[in-house]
């Protein structure tokens, strides 16, 4: 018997019929308040069966427990990449490492998912090994089986990939979680390449030829990349011709070839290389340069969402942090659409609550970033931190201001994420207790989307820290993705764009220290452009108490 809170009843009825009636449903409801939950509830109402589209394996958890506690008669069961799923492969190989067609393993099981996902898969890979069987098929065909199949967004939005699963989609309901993240699938595809890749790809292969061509290669790439921490458009950049793509193409076959039967598949440097080559025949992709690298990459979302278009698809998207309808329609969904707030639905506050401070004397304004502001964003928090109750949780525009200011902090604790951060390590630190930390994320990054510190379902942090308004840079990239998108909704998208990736960064850090219906954090707005009306209204910050130096 499912209990269902007050706002699961009453928002549930109302999207059952909206999804009957063949709109998509785009649900904002806080974290903690139990969306999975209702995402289950509603689903078994409208369909049979559920794919479950989270962003990350973590997320697969959740859903698995909710199901097992709520909905014990339907069969569960998940689907990962061949690196995690392959008991032959490390887990940093490419997909397209793999193949599978000179491996010994090579046939289905039938399974049934008994356990939570990683338990169950770790289980699995040695059962499989023992048994000579594949884990990666085994689940696929698990999943063909089951009522509830959770997997992670390139399964859908990957057309090749979602083509692979082999699934009716029209025989379920598909929910897309942290469904903001749609903004960021085109990154699923993006290719990179740089002089490392090149040198790592030179050791790799066996013939001279092919050795020449990766050589020249490298030399030609120094001419084009810059070491820039935004996306610069290239129209000319290094190019190879068919010829010799299908030379490295011969070797990278040979070398997939002989990792399987060595039953050893190691990542190959030489695949970055001609997937890098083989999808700039796509009229979509553009190449940039960025840190040293070059990077070819989709500038329009919509050959990806294009999927949730299609009419007899049951669909609902949903978040805490959720962009505006007209958003979704810009990246390309052309479906009817019907928003949905849960707090707004039932007039309830459905999470924690938080208080909020602004500071009138920082910002990140570009033509004001100096050193003395700098000093200014250090003392702020190390005033927070020495004032916190727990943990400090802050997020910076960039990693460059995050630098700036971090490395004036010297006395206290800090875990300041870097492009290597792990979550888990950070997680780690924070869970023995010892020590209270000031955690310092950048906008958009791991931590500040991924990282859950709680104790007992309660959060470990008592204080989220705003330094400057996170805007995402203009650079390149993101003009020709305005561009496109402006066009398609038929005007000036910038200022919304703008506006809504910043915000759901705000969101995203406080929603780190507000994990249920209990915790109440201190929120540290720590620019002095946040002090308007549009602002406040957004973050939800009507009673800000006004703060300086
Ligand atoms: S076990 Fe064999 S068949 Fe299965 S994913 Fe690995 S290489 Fe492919």
């Amino acid at each position: 018997m499912i209990t269902l809170k007050d706002w699961q009843k009453r928002v549930g009825e109302k999207v059952i019929n909206l999804i009957r009636e063949g709109n998509i449903v785009l649900l904002q409801a806080p974290t903690g308040s139990g969306k999975t939950l209702f995402a289950l509830y509603v689903g078994f109402q409208v369909k049979e069966k559920i794919l479950f589209v989270t962003r990350t394996h973590n997320e697969f958890y959740p859903v698995y427990r909710e199901a097992k506690r709520f909905f014990p008669d339907k069969k569960f069961s998940f689907i990962v990449g061949k690196p995690i799923a392959c008991p032959l492969s490390s887990a940093d190989v490419d997909s397209e490492d793999i193949s599978c067609k000179y491996c010994e393993l090579l046939s289905e099981k039938d399974i049934v998912v008994n356990d939570s996902p990683f338990n169950f898969l770790k289980k699995l890979k040695s059962q499989a090994l023992d048994e000579k069987f594949c884990p990666y098929y085994s689940l696929f065909k698990a999943s063909t089986e089951a009522d509830l199949v959770t997997l992670t967004y390139p399964y859908i939005f990957i057309p090749w990939l979602r083509e692979g699963l082999g699934l009716k989609l029209s025989e379920y309901f598909i929910v897309v979680d942290e469904a903001h993240n749609i903004d960021n699938i085109i990154d699923l595809e993006e290719r990179k390449i740089n002089e490392i890749t090149v040198e790592l790809a030179i050791k790799e292969v066996k013939s001279e030829k092919a050795k020449e061509i990766l050589r020249s290669l490298k030399e030609n790439l120094k001419k084009y990349v810059i070491n820039e921490d935004k996306y610069v458009l290239l129209n000319d950049y290094p190019k190879l011709t068919e010829e010799e793509i299908q030379i490295l193409y011969d070797e990278y076959e040979d070398l997939r070839k002989e990792l399987v039967q060595q039953k050893k598949i190691r990542k190959l440097h030489l695949g970055s290389i001609i997937k890098f080559y083989k999808i700039l025949d796509d009229e979509n992709i553009r190449v940039f340069t960025i840190k040293n690298s070059l990077v070819a990459k989709p500038i329009d979302s919509s050959t990806y969402i294009d999927i949730l278009n299609e009419p007899e698809l049951s669909v609902m998207l949903m978040s805490g942090t959720l962009q505006p309808l007209e958003y979704f329609q810009a990246l390309g969904i052309t479906r009817k659409m019907v928003y949905i707030d849960a707090e707004q639905e039932t007039k309830k506050k459905l999470s924690g609550s938080y208080d909020c401070y602004i500071s009138l004397d920082v910002t990140t304004s570009y033509p004001l970033r100096n050193e003395n502001m700098w000093k200014k964003y250090a003392s702020y928090l190390l005033k927070i931190y020495y004032n916190s109750s727990k943990h400090v949780f802050s997020i910076f525009p960039s990693y460059e201001i995050l630098d700036n200011v971090t490395k004036l902090i010297k006395s206290i604790p800090l875990l300041k994420e870097s492009e290597n951060s792990s979550i888990e390590d950070i997680i780690e630190k924070v869970s023995k207790g010892n020590e209270k930390y000031l955690i310092a994320a950048v906008a958009r990054g791991k931590l500040s989307e991924g990282i859950e510190l709680v104790n007992e379902g309660q959060s470990l942090i008592s204080d989220v820290v705003i330094a400057g308004i996170p805007y995402p840079a203009i650079d390149d990239y993101l003009k020709l993705r305005l561009e496109m998108m402006s066009k398609r909704l038929g005007k000036d998208v910038q200022q919304l764009v703008m506006d809504t990736t910043a915000l759901i960064a705000v969101k995203q850090a406080i929603g780190r220290g507000i994990r249920n219906e209990k915790d109440f954090v201190h929120v540290w707005l720590l620019d002095k452009r946040f002090d308007k009306i549009l602002w406040k209204k957004k973050v939800n910050c009507f009673n800000s108490k006004k703060i300086r130096l």
